[in-house]
């Protein structure tokens, strides 16, 4: 369809990924290569198509800024579609207005997609309204980074001084001490309210209020580094009562999140959502079956079940996904009936308007097949059991013991996940975390594998485990280690209630 290359400039917002435009996510799923900052949130990649080509531009991988638009004009002639996200908004202290200039120059299309600037978000969430009209009608940005002594600087702090209204210091962290000594001398009282802001908008934010005279301390007792802003106004005194987001029950907690890559989304969303940070490490992810003709076999005589029984949400969305590539009528299913254990796969089910004649209430093998029993006798009935081709044996020799016959079908095996995505295994083994949750039995044993976990908790003494359930738990157990939590509803929103009220 598209034979012209085009680079798209695009604001990747402060870090809340949330915070990205309309626009900005339909540039990024149709872009053929994505290029993007250090200051950009990674979870926004997966947006991006699976097959876009990525480049990070970070502290390790660092490309000259002539490097970038090099490449950014060379795969545009190429007829390539090449998003280049930046923090913020593309145009606000990031050298988009020169990435724009040599896109121009070299006469290729480009638009500029406006982002969310940290200037407004990040003292958004630390409860501060940049203007309001019981304290000031403007407000005024300025860089930090230059040493207010320099004759040549192009923020002159006397000015600044004198100019009514709040102002936002961007780069500003390092030279704190410099710049609030400086503002006193022009004549800025020491006591103007000052808070600065690290990491704006992400589970990670941190705050201190203080004063001009006070603030540069107080942010080095908290450490406050980079990415910060500092807010200097009467406006932050709104603090007290308006920090919504440093409110959310779950802020200041790091919780580790260990589902598959495809599941994590939902989850995380809603930890984050409560204010967690959130530490996406996938334990697990799913790989084809080794014995696919099994599969193949079953789907050719579904007619011939009695029951078909699905064990987990994937399951069910990798069984249609294959039926649906050999029929394309959903009668083809025949008329077995259907079993599901668990609400998200009861749910899933349900997505399809399947509906489910049978959801056993527990998840221990023998319970399950104690629920189909009672439904009916299961006496040389033929079940179709589809789920994890490494799954144990509990629930198929169950069944098997009350007389029913059963085909166990792996539609999928279930493999460790051992890419680091976004940073954070590295991050959880150099900081620790406040919970770790684990949702299956295969999540804990992966994990496990990779991070050694009763060593990882002595190191970091600080974190506590959280079990979706009973079968997840015995997993735990079997590394000599207590969940501190454990659902009841098997569910991870069931796992959001037990977080939000520990015991
Ligand atoms: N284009 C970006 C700014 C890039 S300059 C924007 O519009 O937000 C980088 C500076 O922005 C950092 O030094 C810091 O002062 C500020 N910054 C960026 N993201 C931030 C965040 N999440 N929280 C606090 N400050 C942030």
């Amino acid at each position: 369809m598209k034979s012209k290359g085009a680079v798209y400039l695009v604001g990747a917002g402060p870090g809340d990924a949330g915070l990205l435009t309309l626009r900005g996510a339909e540039l990024l799923r149709h872009a053929d290569m994505v290029i993007y900052d250090l200051l950009v949130n990674p979870a926004l990649l997966r947006l991006a198509r699976e097959d876009a080509e990525i480049i990070s531009r970070g502290k390790r991988t660092e490309f000259s800024q002539e490097q970038i638009n090099s490449l950014m004009i060379a795969k545009a002639r190429e007829g390539k579609t090449v998003v280049r996200l930046k923090g913020g908004d593309p145009y606000i202290f990031g050298r988009g207005g020169e990435e724009a200039e040599a896109l121009a120059a070299a006469k290729i299309h480009f638009e500029v997609v406006p982002g969310v600037s940290s200037i407004v978000a990040a003292p958004n969430y630390a409860g501060i309204p940049l203007t309001h009209r019981d304290f000031c009608s403007s407000f005024t940005v300025i860089t930090g980074h230059e040493d207010p002594a320099d004759e040549k600087a192009s923020v002159r702090h006397e000015q600044i001084a004198k100019i009514p209204g709040t102002k936002v210091v961007l780069m500003g962290t390092e030279n704190l001490g410099d710049w609030t000594k400086s503002l006193i001398a022009h004549g800025m009282p020491p006591e103007t309210p000052v808070a600065i802001v690290e990491s704006g908008t992400l589970g990670k934010q941190k705050s201190v209020s203080g004063t001009l005279a006070t603030i540069a301390k107080l942010a080095a007792e908290k450490n406050i580094s980079p990415p910060a802003l500092t807010v200097v106004g009467d406006v932050v005194k709104l603090r007290g009562k308006l920090n919504w987001f440093e409110n959310l029950p779950l802020f200041g907690k790091r919780i580790v999140v260990t589902r598959s890559r495809v599941q994590i989304a939902k989850f995380s969303k809603k930890l984050s959502e409560l204010g967690a940070e959130v530490l996406e490490i996938p334990a697990i992810k799913g790989a084809d079956p080794d014995n696919k003709q099994d599969f193949i076999d079953a789907l050719l005589s579904l007619n011939s079940y009695d029951w078909l029984v699905f064990t987990s949400a994937n399951g069910v969305a990798t069984f249609f996904e294959f039926f649906f590539r050999r029929f394309h009528d959903l009668r083809d299913i025949g008329g077995a009936k259907i079993a599901a254990v668990g609400p998200a796969t009861v749910a899933k089910l349900r997505e399809l308007h399947l509906q489910v004649d049978l959801m056993p209430e527990e998840f221990i093998g023998r319970k399950i097949a104690e629920a189909f029993v009672k439904h009916g006798s299961i006496e040389n009935t033929k079940i179709c059991l589809l789920r994890a081709e490494n799954a144990n044996r509990d629930l198929p020799d169950a069944l098997e013991e009350m007389g029913a016959i059963v085909d166990d079908i792996g539609l999928y095996k279930t493999v460790a996940e051992t890419e680091d995505f976004s940073g954070a295994a590295e991050n959880l083994l150099a900081h620790g975390a406040d919970w770790i949750t684990f949702t299956s039995g295969s999540t804990v044993e992966f994990f496990h594998a990779r991070f050694d976990l009763p060593r990882l908790m002595k190191q970091f003494p600080q974190i506590k485990i959280a079990s979706i359930g009973p079968e997840t738990s015995k997993s735990i157990r079997a590394l000599k280690l207590e969940p501190a939590i454990e659902t009841k509803e098997h569910t991870t929103d069931g796992l959001i209630k037990e977080l939000l009220h520990p015991r």
